[in-house]
């Protein structure tokens, strides 16, 4: 199941007692999977559309308790196509289904439909948070933490769209943009940050620990990687200073023996040939008397000044 289907599934089993609640999170369904249809004798029915079943049986239920209507469920198998179920809530003709709509905030008081959020769904702050657990439920997708941080509401209304994403951001940290792409607009919100506060918000306070938990490991895992990282890379200088340093110690044991070198220089030489992956601090440790680092420096350094030397006399014998 993908986190975002896990994240509505947690929802959609959160009921509140509130009508005001009720009624704010099933406007927003309505507003964002519903259809308004004619009937046949020319009255006005609605349908609500949705592919998770859990979704359908909120929408029935605040249908039910807000309104005390009698809906009807329908299920569209699914078919080759389509790979879920399609449930359609449904609210046949009935008289007051125009003052339903207004109270829904899909129509304004003139009949016409209303562009934005009617402002009374959203005025209190317990509403707020549950009408946008409804547009979430009925519109919005939210990348794994595994992957790119990102959640996303998708309407058909630009003005809707920047209504929605004013509400948003009434809460603080949080910044939603809005994207329009041909006949669709986006509101989103990139920062993990404001994604888990939003979560928050809506009351999904599992998802947000599922969410918390992948980016703690996430984040762990790069410090990792970093930490890896930085220690290969100095493991590879001294491993190439530790070949440049054999390299020299085989070139004078080459011309003149290592037995001709001071006893410090030879110790230290032989010392390096016998360990070529051990570091200088290391290589002092095993002397007897041991030496520090800047010791060991030192007499490397003579050795590679010989070496040097060395090198340059066979330059000269070999014009
Ligand atoms: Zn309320």
């Amino acid at each position: 199941m993908s986190f975002s289907t896990q994240t509505k599934d947690e929802l959609a089993h959160i009921y509140t007692e509130k009508r005001c609640c009720q009624l704010a999170e099933l406007a927003a369904l309505v507003r964002m999977d519903g259809t308004i249809y004619i009937s046949s004798e020319h009255k006005v029915g609605l349908q609500v559309t949705t592919e998770n079943a859990a979704v359908a049986r909120k929408i029935f239920r605040l249908l039910k308790k807000v309104f005390a209507l009698e809906p009807e469920i329908r299920v569209q198998r699914k078919t080759r196509l389509k790979k879920n179920n399609i449930y359609n809530v449904r609210l046949n003709p009935h008289p007051q289904m125009n003052s339903l709509l207004q109270e829904l905030g899909i129509l304004g008081e003139d009949g016409s439909i209303l562009p934005g959020i009617k402002k009374s769904l959203v005025k209190k702050q317990c509403c707020r948070r549950c009408y946008l657990r409804g547009i979430f439920l009925g519109a919005g997708s939210v990348n794994s933490p595994e992957g790119n941080y990102h959640l996303e509401i998708i309407t058909s209304n630009l003005e809707y769209a920047e209504d929605l994403a004013r509400l948003i951001n009434s809460y603080e940290g949080l910044q939603a943009k809005v994207s329009s792409r041909k006949n669709w607009h986006l509101v989103y919100l990139k920062e993990s940050e404001q994604i888990v506060s939003f979560l928050n918000i809506i009351g999904a306070h599992q998802a947000l620990l599922n969410f918390e938990n992948v980016r703690i490991v996430k984040g762990m895992r790069n410090q990792v990687n970093r930490l890896v990282n930085c220690e290969t890379a100095n493991l590879n200088k001294t491993v190439n200073a530790s070949l440049r340093q054999i390299e020299n110690i085989k070139l004078i044991d080459d011309m003149i023996g290592i037995d001709k070198l001071s006893p410090r220089l030879r110790q230290i030489a032989r010392l390096r040939l016998e360990n070529p992956d051990t570091s200088l601090k290391e290589l002092g440790e095993m002397m007897d008397p041991p030496v520090g680092k800047s010791g060991v420096n030192h007499r490397i350094r003579k050795i590679e000044e010989l070496a040097e030397e060395l090198r340059g006399r066979i330059n000269t014998i070999k014009p």
